[in-house]
Order: structure tokens, then sequence, then C-alpha cells
């Protein structure tokens, strides 16, 4: 067997101190940093040790009554609607510029709050934060209606109008990028919004929306209310005043979402959910490549991808090899302080997720699956889990079923195309799946096949501004980034008048 990296990995030593300090601990109401009505605050945690980072204002009810009234407000009476879109774009494009001259301070402040590697906030995370700026920028001025036939002597065309207030709740995996997913598209088509920030991970909207007013964005347009999900979100869903909302977290707090919108103003919902991701290793597969891609699948990002390849399908052909190899590469892993540069893990966000994986761990064990490698706590302080293998698992096993979330890899074994595809697809998710080979039939048959949002075929988490992303099932409504996320935020006005004596129809 590989030796172990992690057994002497930094989570043991003293933490490194991050380069950065934190600026920002206020809701952003109406272009101001302002104290929550109650005077409360929550603390925000350092999941490396469990210590507190900051004192974070914590919004209520009343604090979002008072962003929707200044959302509203925007939006009703000005500016942001009533702006060229060219000067939009040209608000977002500077934005996207004051981000990228940030990038290490915005970046610092992810991993510090998050766990998540200094390294892929600072060169994957921010810079895509960037990109996806840039590119809904550039939708700004190209959105329009259309001109319409009818049966008849009528002009007819459609207005592509923005939808109003936008009421906008994100998780903790990934803040700012699921920050840029959605705000991004609302202020292109000309919304105003009220942000919900994750209880876990508060810091980085605060920052990147200070620089965005920087940028020259009005007042009210775009609002930040740290604070809880029954509070804080639950009063942003009921709102009579927010016109849309975009989510993304659990299955079962989407449930809540729609239920919220259902008993207020039936707003229009977009959800982003949980997934069981199959990651299918064909029986032509390079099994050191996919040893590695389906590690990748899994583990990034500490396991916390709603689209983790958390069910590696493998082929009975290579399954032996497989599980070896996958083990190994597991044990080679390197977890520790997320601000150290070689560092592939950092810690769980916090001890409820911590403390879920171990659940989920036992779970597995006490269900009869083989574990292959790690299995408990890494280190006595903070939320570092072990990179986990577990080969010999059968369907249903709760590992197979739930959505772990954590760096816990379950391997299955299969033996033809037929039953991978019905026992891949016999789940209520159907966020995303991947599939490897070199066999263009399999890969042609696979793609169709598999009911899921996104396909990925010899790659996995290759996300770009420009590629949808959305679930199946119990995985979402609606699409996001792309040019599919911004019908979410418009609404498609017919304008009829009829024709007196026209040339043509
Ligand atoms: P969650 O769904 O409870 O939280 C996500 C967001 O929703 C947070 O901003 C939270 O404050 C808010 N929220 C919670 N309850 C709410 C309510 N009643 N009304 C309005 N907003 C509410 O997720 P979690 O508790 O942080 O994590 C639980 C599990 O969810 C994880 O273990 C994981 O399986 C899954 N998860 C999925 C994603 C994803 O990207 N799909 C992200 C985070 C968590």
């Amino acid at each position: 067997r590989a030796i172990s990296r992690y057994s002497t990995a930094a989570a043991l030593e003293e933490p490194i101190k991050p380069p950065v300090n934190v600026e920002y601990t206020k809701l952003l109401i109406n272009g101001q940093f302002v104290d929550a009505a109650s005077g409360k605050t929550f603390p925000t945690l350092d999941p490396r040790t469990g210590e507190v980072i900051a004192h974070v204002a914590e919004g209520d009810a009343e604090d979002v009554n008072r962003a929707v009234a200044a959302a509203r407000k925007a939006f009703d009476e000005g500016p942001w609607p009533k702006l060229t879109a060219y000067d939009r774009q040209r608000i977002l494009l500077r934005f996207a510029d004051l981000v990228e001259k940030h990038n290490d301070e915005i970046a610092a402040l992810e991993t510090w709050d998050n766990g998540k590697p200094y390294e892929q906030a600072a060169k994957i995370e921010v810079p895509m934060f960037v990109r996806l700026m840039r590119y809904y920028a550039g939708w700004a001025d190209k959105i329009h209606g259309m001109t319409v036939p009818a049966d008849g002597p009528y002009h007819v065309q459609t207005l592509h109008e923005p939808i109003g207030v936008a009421g906008q709740i994100i998780p903790w995996n990934f803040p700012l990028l699921m920050y840029a997913w959605k705000v991004g598209p609302a202020l292109a088509c000309g919304n105003t919004v009220v942000l919900k920030t994750a209880e876990q991970t508060p810091l980085s909207a605060l920052y990147v929306t200070k620089l965005l007013h920087e940028a020259g964005l009005p007042s009210g347009v775009l609002n930040v209310v740290s604070g809880f999900g029954p509070t804080a979100g639950a009063a942003l869903c009921s709102h009579m005043d927010v016109d849309k909302l975009a989510f993304t977290g659990s299955t079962e707090t989407g449930k809540i979402i729609l239920e919220l919108s259902a008993r207020s103003n039936l707003k229009p919902v977009t959800l982003e959910l949980g997934g069981k991701s199959p990651f299918i290793v064909c029986e032509d597969a390079d099994v050191d490549n996919a040893v590695e891609l389906a590690h990748f699948a899994l583990f990034f990002n500490q396991g916390q991808c709603c689209c983790a390849g958390s069910r590696t399908y493998v082929h009975e052909r290579v399954y032996d090899e497989f599980v070896e190899k996958a083990t190994a590469r597991a044990l080679k892993r390197s977890v520790g302080d997320p601000f150290r540069q070689e560092i592939e893990q950092g810690p769980q966000v916090d001890s409820e997720q911590f403390e879920k994986i171990l659940r989920y761990i036992r779970a597995g064990v006490d269900s009869g699956a083989t574990l292959e490698t790690g299995g408990d706590r890494l280190g006595e302080k903070g939320y570092y889990i072990k990179p986990t293998v577990f080969s010999n698992v059968q369907d249903d096993m709760p590992i197979a079923k739930e959505e772990i979330f954590g760096p816990v890899q379950t391997i299955l074994k299969y033996k033809d195309l037929d039953e991978v595809i019905r026992r891949a697809n016999s789940t209520r998710y159907g966020l995303a799946a991947g599939v490897f080979t070199q066999n263009l039939d399999t890969a042609n048959t696979l793609m169709r096949a598999l009911r899921a949002g996104t396909v990925w075929i010899n790659c996995f988490d290759t996300f770009d501004a420009a590629i949808p992303f959305g679930g199946y099932k119990m995985s979402g409504q609606g699409r996001e980034k792309g040019e599919y996320s911004l019908k979410n935020y418009l609404q498609v006005k017919a304008v009829v008048t009829p024709l007196k004596n026209p040339a043509w129809l």
C-alpha cells in the first residue's frame, strides 16, 4: 500500500495566518453597510480550528423588508432598469476588473471562511467569477425581443423585460461562484436583487459587493443580507414584493422555498438542488486515467459539490484493479491547512457537515460495504476528514442513495451497459453524470440514456460561463449559466397593434 501523505499533513500543525483582514461584516442595504435592525450578530468560524473569524450582522425579517424596499425602489423608480444596457454592461465589466485586481484577498477570504484550498480559490474560482461577470456583461446589450408574424393584419412584437426584484439564496460550498451564477444574469437583465448568503460563509459576498458599488452600481440595486435560512431566507421567499426566487442548496430546503412562494405571491422559482451523480467507468477504460478522473470527480472541494461523482460504477472486468488504484490514490491525497500550496483537501465547512459525513461513514461500515481506506477524522481540531473509499457498495445502502457531501468515494460493480444505465438512473436525483470510455458507440448510448442535466464524457466538473447547468428530477428546476439563465430573469410581453394598409404582412 502507498504511504499516506495525510499522516504527516499540516492538519496537525498550527494554522497559517490568512493573508487578509476581514473588513466587512455588516449587511449591505441600499448601498450602505448597516447593522441588523435587531443589533444581533453571529460568529462565522474558521473550519481549520472551529475558532471565530468575525462576528457578522445577523439579518432577519425586518432587514429583509428594508433590503426589499431598497431593491423595489431601485427597480420601480430607477435608476437600474432605466440605464442603457451599455451602461449596465460597463458597470459589470468594471466590477470584473476590480475583482480581478483583488483576486488574492478575495481568494483568501473564501478559503478562510470555507476551508477550500487557497490555490483552488485563487486560480480557479475567483478567475471563474471574473469570467462569469464578463460573460453576463456581454449579454446585457444583446437581450431583445422579436417581431412575430400573425394570421391577420397585426404588428406583433415581444418585449423582453426584467422581472423586477429577485430574491437569491446561496449555499456555502462555492459562495463566490453561486453569487456570480445568480447575480450576473439578474443584473445583466436589468433586475434588482436581494441576496441572502449562507450562514457558514458570509464574508466574500460582502467584499465583492463593496467592489461592485465602487464599479458604479447605484444604491439599492444589489443588497446583501447575511443571516439564517428559517429567518432571513424564509422572509425573502415569502415577501410579496419579491418577484422571482433563485435558490441553490439541499432538496429539502428547495421544497420549503417552493411552498413559501406558493403561499405568498407565486413568484417563479429556479432551483439547483442535490445530486447523487453516477460516474461510469466502462470496460475499455484506461484504468489509471479513470482512477484519476473519478478521484477528482468525487474529492474536489472536499467532496462538497452538488454534482460530485458520488456513485462510481466500475465494469467488473476492471473493477479489482480500479479499487486497488483508487484506494492508493486516496491515500496519497494531501490533506491539511488549505493555505498550504501543496494541499489538495482542506477541512469540511463546519461541525454539522463533519458529523454528518462521519455518520454516513459509520452507516457504510454497518451496512456491509468494505472500508478500503480513511473512515475517520484527521487531527484533533477543525473539521478534517481522511479521504475515504468504500468498495463492494450496493445500490440500496444509504451511502449509495443519499448525498454525503464529503470525501467519501463509493465504488459499485456492474456487468453490462443496460444494467448500469438502469442502476445509474434509479435515483430521485438527476444533476450530472460522468462517463469514462474510448468507445464512441458506448459514449453515444450513455449520453442519451442518462437522465441528468449534465453528462461529462472523459472529463468531469468542466464548467464554463456559457455551459448551462441544472437538474432533472429532484435535482432542480431551470438552468443557470449560459444563455439559458437569462430567461429566469426576463418576462416576455407580447405587444399587438392592428396594421392599417400594410405594405406586407
Ligand atoms: P441548505 O439547503 O439548508 O442551505 C442552503 C441555503 O438555504 C442557505 O443560505 C440557508 O441559509 C438557506 N436556507 C435554509 N433553510 C431555509 C429556509 N427555510 N428558507 C429559506 N432559506 C433557507 O443546506 P445546508 O443545511 O447548508 O446543507 C445541507 C445539505 O444540503 C448538505 O449536506 C448537502 O447535501 C446539501 N447542499 C447542497 C448544495 C448544492 O450546491 N446543491 C449546497 C449546499 C448544501
